[in-house]
């Protein structure tokens, strides 16, 4: 491999001093950044990431939740060049183009069955504005006009766009712009650690639904939708909710008559062991949001997608003005969609999905033994996701104050032995790429619990 053009011009020394006076890093106090010596990423090589330095790391997270098969792959590369030497970019208001068309036939086949129509968007939080708009519009267009309020989980995460933020419910993300929000009704996401209803999963299971029910038996008529991440749920610390609970959301909002959207921008794609979250309990929403691992982590693309039910909701005759008045410039770009198709392509021909299922298991064997360490408090795993919950005293959860930044300190030491890691709060989160072997597995966890020992038992 040459190495880059702008390793030989610039050295690292020139690359950071630009970098602290020109970006503005996002969810990033910039005044501690300044301060750090920031990794500078100048090449990717499978499950790796190498900086201006040479210096390897593993991606510990897969570039924030994104990467399927690794960095650099001659599949995925070829799939951008072909199209470059074809078209870049062509709008889909009123057109369409070749690889839109294609990625479109084959998300339908993978999705729980029902979901239809493709609508494509760039980013996570894009592909939940949409969502929202649909669901709103559609209620409007049947008639049903006072159906316009939606319901969201405590703690939830939709991306940052004030739509998106408005389902949103981290208070240290959102509490901020709380002026600018429509307003939601929250219910709580059925957590199995510090739950106000015991450790029983089927107790915690059953009350949470007969607090929805309560919930939607009175106030149906106002609302349009419920949305959720199911099965787990990402920015709040990778929560996974006990089984049943998915199923029986999806049983009330069909009762009630309410829509249901999913968000698997985070779980999509593979990351959960099945190929979305929502077929662990054989669940149709009437929209999915996705994005994140659609193009294996190499171009931003999302998508929503929506029943034909909700799609026949928007026809009508040009007069009546039921048009989705959405879209964005770069909506369907065909380098995207062509890099995506070759990403579920790969999936296919290496099973990954499936892979991706056994493995978790080997997973979540080797995580047992993390629970050994002083002050793990929980560990929380669904497939390639996993949350490990670092406490003051494992005993009674008690938490570590937030101002120790222990879950920073964990993931510089990461770095420090080798692997890139982002924490949420004092959750250390792992999420490898789908495509890491069992031995690239371990050395991987090998690096964490060293990492959280050396931090955690010192302190
Ligand atoms: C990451 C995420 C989003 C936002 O996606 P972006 O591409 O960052 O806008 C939305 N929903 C969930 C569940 C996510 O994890």
């Amino acid at each position: 491999m040459s190495r880059s053009t702008l390793e030989t011009q610039f050295s690292y020394e020139e690359l950071a001093e630009m970098n602290k006076k020109y970006i503005w890093h996002p969810f990033t106090q910039m005044k501690d950044y300044l301060e750090d010596n920031p990794v500078i990423i100048a090449e990717g090589k499978g499950r790796k990431l190498i900086d201006v330095n040479g210096n390897e790391y593993w991606d510990g997270v897969s570039s924030i939740w994104l990467n399927v098969h690794g960095h650099n792959i001659e599949e995925l590369n070829e799939a951008i060049k072909q199209q470059l030497g074809k078209v870049a970019h062509s709008t889909l208001l009123g057109m369409a183009n070749v690889p839109a068309i294609l990625l479109a036939e084959k998300v339908v086949a993978l999705m729980p069955k029902g979901l239809t129509k493709v609508f494509y968007s760039d980013s996570g939080a894009t592909s939940v504005e949409i969502a929202i708009k649909m669901a709103f519009q559609y209620w409007q267009h049947r008639g049903k006009t006072g159906k316009k309020q939606f319901i969201t989980m405590k703690e939830a995460y939709h991306g940052d766009t004030i739509g998106a933020v408005s389902v949103g419910a981290i208070d240290l993300f959102h509490k901020a712009y709380s002026s600018l929000l429509f307003e939601c009704i929250k219910m709580p996401y059925p957590t199995t650690y510090r739950s106000p209803y015991g450790i029983k999963k089927s107790v915690i299971v059953n009350e949470s639904l007969k607090e929805l029910e309560k919930l939607l038996s009175e106030r149906s008529d106002e609302i349009a939708a419920l949305i959720i991440e199911p099965i787990v749920q990402g920015a709040s610390g990778i929560i996974v909710m006990p089984e049943g609970y998915l199923r029986g959301v999806r049983e009330l909002c069909t009762t009630y008559d309410v829509l249901m959207i999913a968000d698997e921008v985070a779980t999509g794609f593979g990351r959960t062991g099945k190929m979305f979250a929502c077929e662990h309990e054989q669940v149709t929403p009437d929209i999915l949001t996705a994005g994140k691992g659609l193009t294996g982590g190499y171009l931003p693309v999302a998508i929503t997608v929506a029943t034909d039910e909700i799609y026949k909701g928007f026809l009508g005759d040009y007069e009546e003005q039921k048009t989705f008045f959405h879209g964005h410039s770069y909506t369907g770009n065909p380098l995207g969609c062509a890099v995506a198709i070759a990403n579920l392509e790969l999936m296919e021909k290496r099973n990954l999905v499936k892979e991706v299922e056994l493995l978790s298991d080997y997973l979540a064997d080797r995580l047992t033994g993390f629970s050994q360490l002083a002050h793990v408090g929980d560990i929380r795993q669904k497939g390639f996701m996993i949350g490990i919950e670092l406490v003051r005293d494992p005993g009674n959860a008690e938490p570590f104050d937030w101002k120790e930044r222990i879950g920073v300190k964990v993931c510089r030491r990461a770095k420090e032995l080798g692997m890139l890691l982002r924490p949420l709060g004092n959750v250390i989160v792992f999420m490898p790429p789908l495509a890491a072997s069992k031995e690239e597995l371990d050395v991987m966890l090998d690096i964490l619990y060293l990492s959280i020992s050396e931090v955690t038992e010192k302190s």
